[in-house]
């Protein structure tokens, strides 16, 4: 197996103050490829006094980095960027190992992830405060933007360094310090990280990571610590909830990426071939481990066997395996519960009626890897339509009109992202304004990019990372009023 060319962006140690050290109470932890079990290696295992030690660096790190002018953070930040994209073949290695998720696709990651450095490079230079008209002519009315302070993340293990680039990038550009604790299954992209950062030129204790698999107990530091000013968090709905109301007591600013169950529809007047490429676009990557992850495919019954044909004919042509082989599309899953939750929601959608057309089961007994699925005349009542299925099954059912479609769409707790297939321009005014979702994406599979806000609704979460907006979560806003004048 290839090897890194850069053996130092490998480390097993944890990140604080600018220094590699052991967790304190010396424990480590293994990291598991999931294609094959086999260990990558250890990390340290960090516990709350080493979240302490990192909050108090990014506390000590603060004053100097917010002082620095905005050119300065974005010229670090464009260096960061730089060194990312340098070193994207050994990162996106270090990804699939932890992570199995295909190469190609680890390498589209860390393109994906540098973007959102590069575009908070620039954004750090577009902090804009207002002059506001005053109410009488002795005042002068201003606004400045500061930022919020040390910031702490909390991110997954499906995109282990696009979501912490994601952060780190926004916080970084507006002045904020960062402790953050990656996913336990996926230390190693954040810890390459936070090398190529020092190397850029971000100052110690700017950035800290913590790797630990007590993630409760680090998560509460993080939340109820009172110098962490902001908790930024991807992760599932029931753990958002959990750091929202722990930061809640010390009414910290929350930002909440959390799960999703993604309708993708797909109208008798689409273009069936563009919405099946968007289907395997938008269900398969990642092998459906992903949060705007298709969850649940409306069809309308005009088309639906034809549809139903060709997404089977493409899934066919998927490659499953191992994803450091080349010309894999579907690595493993992410562990054995992982896989178990998949077979849980198969079996309960075939005990309703659901028929498997494709897949339907792990390549062979204790296997990570779960076929490439079809499943056709799913009820909407099977537990698949409520859950994030978060793996690689598409699930089909049918619907009559276009009112009905949205109802079903709609009828779910989660709004993150949404899909629809259609070449009727005022259908597509229709369905996009009634879709309850905070993404939508029309005639298109793929959504995310960071000049776009991405974030969601209901109980998908709130705040928005990228784009424009990104900032806002970052930054407060302080009004300055001058009276007395003359
Ligand atoms: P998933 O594993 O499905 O992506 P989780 O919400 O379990 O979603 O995990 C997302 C992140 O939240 C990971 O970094 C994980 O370690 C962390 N996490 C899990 N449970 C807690 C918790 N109780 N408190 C704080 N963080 C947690």
């Amino acid at each position: 197996m290839r090897s890194l060319v850069d053996k130092s962006l490998r480390r097993d140690q944890l990140y604080i103050n600018g220094q590699w050290c052991d967790a304190q109470r010396g424990g480590v932890y293994p990291v598991i490829n999931p294609a094959d079990g086999t260990e990558v290696g250890k990390v340290a295992n960090a516990g709350v006094d080493d979240a302490r030690r990192a909050i108090d660096a990014a506390t000590a790190a603060l004053a100097e980095w917010q002082q620095r002018s905005a050119k300065e953070r974005s010229n670090v930040l464009h260096a960061w960027f730089s060194l990312v994209m340098e070193n994207r073949e050994d990162l996106a290695l270090l990804l699939t190992l932890e992570q199995g998720k295909p190469l190609q696709e680890a390498k589209a990651e860390i393109t994906y992830g540098a973007s959102y450095i590069e575009w908070f490079a620039e954004e750090a230079k577009r902090i804009y405060g207002d002059v506001i008209a005053p109410p009488s002519a002795d005042k002068r009315l201003l606004t400045l933007k500061q930022p919020v302070g040390v910031v702490a993340a909390i991110t997954p293990w499906n995109f282990p360094n696009a979501m912490l680039a994601r952060k780190m990038a926004p916080a970084l550009a507006a002045g904020c310090t960062v402790v953050a604790k990656p996913a336990g299954a996926t230390p190693l992209s954040a810890l390459a990280l936070a090398v190529l950062a020092e190397r850029a030129g971000v100052p110690p204790g700017v950035i800290n990571i913590v790797t630990s698999t007590d993630a409760a107990a680090i998560g509460k530091e993080f939340t109820t610590h009172p110098q962490v000013r902001k908790i930024t968090f991807t992760g599932s709905t029931a753990v958002g909830k959990e750091l929202s109301q722990q930061a809640a007591r010390g009414v910290k600013k929350v930002t909440m990426e959390l799960g999703g169950n993604a309708p993708f529809i797909v109208f008798s007047d689409a273009d069936l071939d563009a919405a099946v490429a968007g289907a395997i676009a938008s269900k398969f990557r990642n092998a459906g481990q992903t949060c705007v992850c298709a969850n649940r495919f409306y069809v309308q019954a005009e088309i639906y066997d034809q549809f139903a044909q060709k997404l089977q004919q493409a899934i066919s042509q998927l490659r499953i395996g191992n994803g450091v082989e080349p010309d894999v599309d579907i690595g493993p899953l992410i562990n054995q519960a992982a896989v178990e939750k998949v077979e849980q929601l198969v079996a309960d959608a075939v005990a309703r009626g659901a028929r498997v057309v494709i897949g339907g089961a792990r390549t062979k007994a204790h296997s990570a890897f779960y076929l490439p699925t079809l499943l056709i005349e799913v009820p909407s009542d099977a537990a698949l339509c409520e859950e994030e299925i978060f793996g690689p099954v598409a699930a089909l059912i049918k619907f009559d009109t276009e009112q009905e479609a949205i109802a079903l769409a709609n009828a779910s707790e989660y709004g993150l992202a949404g899909y629809f297939y259609t070449q009727n321009p005022s259908r597509i005014w229709r369905v996009a304004e009634q879709l309850e979702c905070g993404m939508v994406a029309i005639n298109d599979g793929v959504l995310s990019n960071e000049m776009a806000p991405f974030g969601g609704i209901k109980q998908s979460g709130m705040g928005r990372e990228g784009s424009r907006y990104g900032l806002d979560d970052y930054l407060n806003i302080k009004y300055l009023c001058q009276g007395s004048l003359e």
